[in-house]
């Protein structure tokens, strides 16, 4: 009797076993279409210069709509001489001030417009600790140095660029092109794309597509591709600083009470980092291990598309393998900041700390309050500092629009693999969800983890060189869905 059950278990086991490995093999990478790509040339000295002169006006974001924007009059004049032939036909809105969108109308009225966005705004950049003046623009080693050359002022010129070739081409667009700027994307875009989303709404506008910043190219090797990812972001991830904070007698530290502030703290930290949120798979998640699983090595690839028998151990491996795939998988709680006495020989008779979160689709700002609430105990008090905000709805990605992205991306970058993701930072994009539900987040260029790291912080720079098939990237965007 024994041996039968045993026989049929191992029957089993080698049954799905023989079914996971059949379904892995039946598996196959989708082909781009062809639809006759012929790369366009491109004037990089042009393209080069526009940037170099739109990272010498420091469009530095203002802390409210009440201060003087002028600077930002200045930069959008400066566009407006940069692209004559798309203002030759575009009509200009200012929304609430600063903010601007430059509609040029295609012929086929039936068509839903598609919006471009890009924020003209940079944060600041104090002269201290860079090679050259940060708003100088200096060519150095073949890089453009300067606040905003990758923030995004780059991909704003090359999205301008690319029509702009097209006019000059001759050609006139069937879909009209709406060039969204907004002008505090860095302080939430509340006065800029959220009045720019407002205002369509208002005139009964419907998108076809938003494209903002977003993911950017990355080496598949950690997922076990041979192949370079060109990642677009589906929905965004919500955010909280959370204020833990603990009070307890001060005095003198040479006669101290069982449990000190900074003691109870650490204590409340630790538990907040043993007690991770669980693992789970989102919308986006699952649509960016479909969509990557076809490119897999076999190992990767077996396990992927067998999501659904072994996904208890892949959501634990996913965790383990790197931080990038733990930060997919779940809401991350990570100990930021903490603050005690004054001197060294004092009692804190307050001790804070800092949590910083990107938090899951699926979850929100006040839910993971009260699970950390609930991990740390009720002698510790919480708040959030201000610009907290839950995860953004998630895009569809069965479109048409999200079709031609990624055969844009599959052309203009040699075959590189375009997939969904959940994007990690934030951007103006989730401002538009009330205008359609195709809302991408795309950066066409391919840079260093070094050269990424330097957005916000000291030498921010862009390459020269990646500006020719950002531009391309553009151009053959509308190309595939405007022309
Ligand atoms: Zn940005």
């Amino acid at each position: 009797m024994k041996e039968i059950i045993g026989f049929s278990i191992l029957g089993v086991v080698v049954a799905l076993i023989l079914f996971m490995v059949i379904r892995t093999l039946l598996t196959k990478k989708p082909k781009l279409e062809n639809r006759n790509y012929v790369p366009h040339d491109i004037p990089l000295d042009r393209v080069k210069d526009h940037l170099i002169g739109a990272v010498q006006i420091p469009t530095v974001t203002l802390k409210d709509n009440d201060q003087d924007g002028s600077i930002f009059y200045e930069y959008q004049a400066y566009l407006e001489r940069c692209f004559p032939k798309i203002m030759a036909v575009a009509e200009k809105t200012l929304v609430n001030k600063y903010a601007v969108i430059y509609t040029v109308k295609g012929t086929d009225e039936s068509l839903l417009p598609c919006a471009i966005l890009a924020h003209q705004d940079v944060v600041p950049a104090p002269d201290e600790g860079w090679e050259v003046p940060p708003f100088s623009g200096i060519v150095k080693d073949g890089y453009i140095y300067g606040r905003g050359s990758q923030d995004m002022k780059s991909q704003m010129i090359v999205a301008l660029e690319g029509l702009e070739l097209l006019l000059e081409d001759g050609l006139q667009p069937k879909r009209t092109i709406m060039f969204c700027f907004g002008h505090d994307e860095e302080l939430r875009g509340t006065y800029g794309a959220l009045e720019i989303s407002k205002y369509l709404e208002s005139k009964g506008i419907r998108l076809e597509y938003v494209l903002d910043e977003g993911g950017t190219i990355l080496d598949g090797k950690i997922l076990g591709i041979d192949n370079k990812i060109a990642l677009i972001g589906t929905c965004e991830k919500g955010y909280a600083d959370y204020i833990l904070e603990v009070e307890k007698d001060g005095g003198h530290s040479s006669a101290p009470d069982r449990r000190t502030s900074v003691g109870m703290l650490s204590e409340a930290l630790y538990k907040v980092e043993k007690h991770k949120r669980k693992p789970y798979w989102t919308k986006p998640t699952k649509d960016m291990f479909k969509a990557l699983a076809p490119h897999m090595n076999f190992g990767f690839k077996l396990a992927l598309v067998n999501r659904d028998i072994l996904s208890p151990l892949l959501k634990v491996v996913l965790c383990l393998v790197s931080p990038f795939t733990n930060g997919l998988m779940r809401t991350t709680l990570a100990p930021t900041q903490t603050n005690g006495a004054h001197t060294p020989n004092t009692l804190a008779p307050v001790a804070t700390g800092t949590i910083n979160s990107r938090i899951n689709t699926g979850e929100t700002v006040e839910g993971v309050k009260n699970y950390i609430q609930k991990v740390v105990g009720k002698h510790v008090k919480i708040s959030m500092l201000e610009g907290s905000i839950d995860p953004s709805p998630v895009s569809d990605i069965d479109t048409k629009a999200f079709k031609d992205l990624q055969q844009t991306i599959g052309e203009v970058f040699g075959g590189y693999i375009a997939s969904p993701y959940p994007f990690i930072a934030a951007s103006d994009a989730k401002h538009y969800y009330n205008l359609t539900n195709c809302v991408y987040r795309f950066t066409p260029f391919e840079k260093t983890i070094e050269d990424g790291a330097r957005i916000h912080g000291m030498n921010e720079r862009q390459s020269v060189q990646s500006l020719e098939l950002g531009t391309r990237f553009f151009l053959r965007l509308y190309e595939n869905t405007c022309f």
